[in-house]
């Protein structure tokens, strides 16, 4: 039997429709619209790319957004310089710094000089510890994007087993927190898990965010689960894109599944959406 596909797209369009109502709600209420500032250091290609999709859906929901790109020798301390003005300007609500930074760059420190209540990608500490705790806070996007994703199969995760493959800071961690949250069991395994199939297998729901191209294999999917594939892999000599599993192989074993494109990517660009708009609400109120 064939797996459901959770269309991202769809959710996504869906979703933005809401966001678009609430940022007309908001210019009611406060006289201008929510703002994000988009930071570009160099010009790599694919950044490029995101920072341009990222522009557009501000516009499409009527938002507004600003751009600074700055050439690839940009120092350390312009870059803070440059967040420190933006934590103070009016008119931004969120900032997001486009990664990866030139290497001469610390990333890190960088993201700890946004304004926690700016921080519309959910990466600065004080986000992350509290996400980890349970408090309100912005949340990673692409982490957030999952669970809706997942939340549209209508699986209940209440002591389901959930298993994630990585465990980066920016995905596989944060939503391996958000399904605990949920109530899931969670198994979070990484490039020095033993028996990573075994482990596939035992998933109810699964969350595979490595970034090589369809490392799960068809065979490795528990029949009925949820897949949730966040990897974007390209393929050799074509601007293909291919997800961490093998789509065509899990589709036929799976409840449901997400493709690549078209799954978790058009969720993660609606959830920065959501957040400066929720962080622009949160600055308004001051709540
Ligand atoms: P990272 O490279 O930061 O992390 C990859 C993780 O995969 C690491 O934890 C690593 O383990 C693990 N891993 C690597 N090889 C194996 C293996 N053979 N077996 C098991 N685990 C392994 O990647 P990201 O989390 O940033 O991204 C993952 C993928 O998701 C990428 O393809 C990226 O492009 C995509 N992505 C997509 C987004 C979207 O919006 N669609 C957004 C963000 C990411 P270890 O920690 O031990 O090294």
């Amino acid at each position: 039997m064939s797996a459901t596909i959770i269309d991202g797209k769809a959710v996504a369009a869906e979703i933005r429709e809401g966001l678009k109502l609430e940022v007309e709600a908001f210019k009611g209420e406060f006289g201008r619209e929510p703002g994000l500032a988009v930071v570009i250091v160099g010009e790599d290609p694919a950044s490029r790319t995101y920072v341009n999709s990222k522009k557009k859906g501000c516009a499409e929901l009527g938002m507004y957004s600003e751009e600074h790109t700055l050439p690839e020798q940009t120092t350390q301390a312009e870059l803070e310089s440059l967040v420190r003005k933006l934590n103070l300007d009016p008119r931004i609500d969120g900032i997001l710094v486009q990664l990866p930074l030139p290497k001469h760059i610390d990333a890190d420190a960088v993201i700890s000089t946004i304004d926690p209540k700016k921080d519309v990608d959910g990466f600065h500490p004080v986000n992350i510890g509290n996400l980890l705790i349970g408090r309100p806070c912005l949340k990673s996007c692409t982490p957030a994007g999952i669970m809706e994703l997942i939340k549209r199969s209508g699986v209940d995760l209440t002591g389901k087993h959930a298993v994630v493959v990585g465990r980066s800071n920016i995905v596989g961690k944060p939503v391996s927190v958000l399904l605990l949250e949920k109530h899931a069991t969670v198994t979070i395994c990484h490039s020095r898990t033993k028996d990573l199939a075994g482990m596939c297998r035992m998933a109810d729901v699964l969350v595979a965010a490595v970034g090589k191209a369809r490392i799960i294999k068809g065979d490795w999917v528990k029949p009925g689960a949820v897949v949730i594939d966040v990897g974007t892999n390209k393929v050799e000599g074509s601007k293909k894109l291919v997800g961490d599993v093998d789509f065509d192989a899990a589709k036929e074993v799976a409840g449901w599944i997400t493709p690549v494109p078209g799954g978790v990517g058009p969720m993660t660009i609606t959830m920065l959406m959501h957040n400066t708009i929720k962080a622009a609400r949160a600055i308004m109120t001051g709540k």
